[in-house]
């Protein structure tokens, strides 16, 4: 099986499939190709696509396609990874070449390596093995591969949510896009992301003549210093995730070219990510009020803008007939007890969830993805693959 990973592996890492949004991206195509017929060569099933269309793409399409095989019963199973990669960033902290795989002994390095060809690979070749075995699954298994995951969905799964009715109520549905280290966590909730922008208009002047001016950057960092406080009023724990929610100030624009002038002007941006028992309007109430504080104590204007906003999605419940199957099938693989845990990074799960669908976010995940050097370990693929192939076949 490792053979056959290495040559998933070393073809998918090789094609750079980056959304239009980045530099020089030009999309997903050419992976998606070269994945589509290697699949109806394994005589895997049947391919049905749902591509959208994307003027800055290659061949001006954003591909999304799903792999269909019959199971002994009309419930379907759904496996969804996503084709798109993030940038390899800082080249020069790569070891190798960020498009070319390296093998390591039991680790594979590539950008998209684990994330998220990891799961994409496990679930292929859950299926292939089954196949080998002359076994049909209990379940139809659905392999849906989709685009634009890492900006924002908006070609992939929103595409698919808002024109076609793929999924179906009863539905079995497992996102391979986080988990632990040990592959024992079952995800089933994620925390609302709320992502604000700030702008801090002051007063320019020359840097030796600051009361002249109102320095917007030293307004910005006294602000920054007062919401940090809402991590003390919106301190709510929750059991089902290892953190509270979190309030961090994040990108930051650039403000003046000059050393010395008094930025008349600064930007910056803050990451929220909220437990499903915090309420977003009553965030922003506080936030208001902070920044009228800073407003009347420096002499600035503070305009905030909601740079983007998921309204929380409903838990999936412990009892989903996903979570039973999912947690019977790692207990056989492994011999040990997996757990259940909420998310603070988003997945397209929380789409699905807002849709009444039942999604366990799992894999066995480690600290690489989107950094330099990602890597993924092979034996963790392959006992993913394993947990699959008996979520397949319902444990039996
Ligand atoms: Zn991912």
């Amino acid at each position: 099986m490792k053979q056959k990973l290495i040559y998933l592996e070393e073809n998918l890492c090789s094609f750079k499939p980056l959304s239009p949004n980045f530099k020089g991206g030009k999309g997903e195509y050419q992976k998606a190709e070269w994945l589509k017929n290697y699949l109806t060569q394994k005589k895997l099933g049947k391919i049905t696509e749902y591509n959208t269309s994307d003027e800055r793409a290659e061949k001006k399409i954003r591909p999304n396609f799903n792999l269909f095989y019959k199971g002994q019963t009309d419930q379907n199973l759904w496996i969804i990874s996503h084709l798109d990669v993030v940038p390899a960033n800082d080249t020069d902290k790569w070891n190798s070449d960020p498009f070319k795989l390296k093998i390591a002994g039991n680790k594979l390095y590539a950008r998209g390596v684990f994330d998220n060809n990891g799961g994409l690979c496990a679930s292929v070749l859950a299926l292939e093995s089954l196949k080998e075995k002359n076994k049909k699954p209990y379940f139809n298994v659905n392999l849906l591969f989709i685009s634009d995951e890492e900006c924002g969905n908006k070609y992939g799964m929103k595409y698919l949510l808002d024109n076609f009715t793929l999924f179906k109520k009863n539905d079995l549905i497992i996102v391979p896009d986080a988990g632990d280290q040990n592959g024992l966590r079952i995800n089933i909730a994620e925390k609302s992301p709320l992502w604000l922008k700030f702008t801090i208009t002051g007063k320019e002047s020359h840097g030796s003549k600051p009361d002249k001016g109102i320095n917007a950057a030293k307004a910005a960092a006294y602000f920054t210093v007062e919401l940090d406080k809402l991590n003390k009023i919106f301190s709510s724990k929750d059991d089902l995730f290892s953190t509270g929610s979190t309030f961090e100030p994040t990108k930051k624009l650039a403000n003046t070219e000059n050393i010395n002038a008094i930025p008349g002007i600064d930007v910056f941006f803050m990451d929220c990510r909220l437990l499903p028992s915090i309420n977003s309007e009553e965030v922003l109430k506080e936030i208001d009020k902070m920044t009228k504080t800073i407003e009347e104590k420096t002499g600035v204007k503070i305009k905030r803008e909601i740079a983007m906003h998921e309204p929380i999605a409903p838990a999936t419940p412990k009892n989903a007939q996903i979570v039973k199957i999912l947690t019977e099938s790692i207990q056989k693989t492994k011999n040990k007890e997996p757990y259940l845990k909420g998310m603070g990074g988003g997945t397209f799960a929380s789409l699905l969830r807002k849709k009444g669908l039942e999604v366990a976010v799992y894999c066995t995940t480690n600290d690489s993805l989107h950094c330099a050097n990602e890597y993924c370990e092979m034996d963790k693929v392959i006992e993913d693959s394993k947990v699959f192939e008996r979520v397949m076949s319902n444990n039996e």
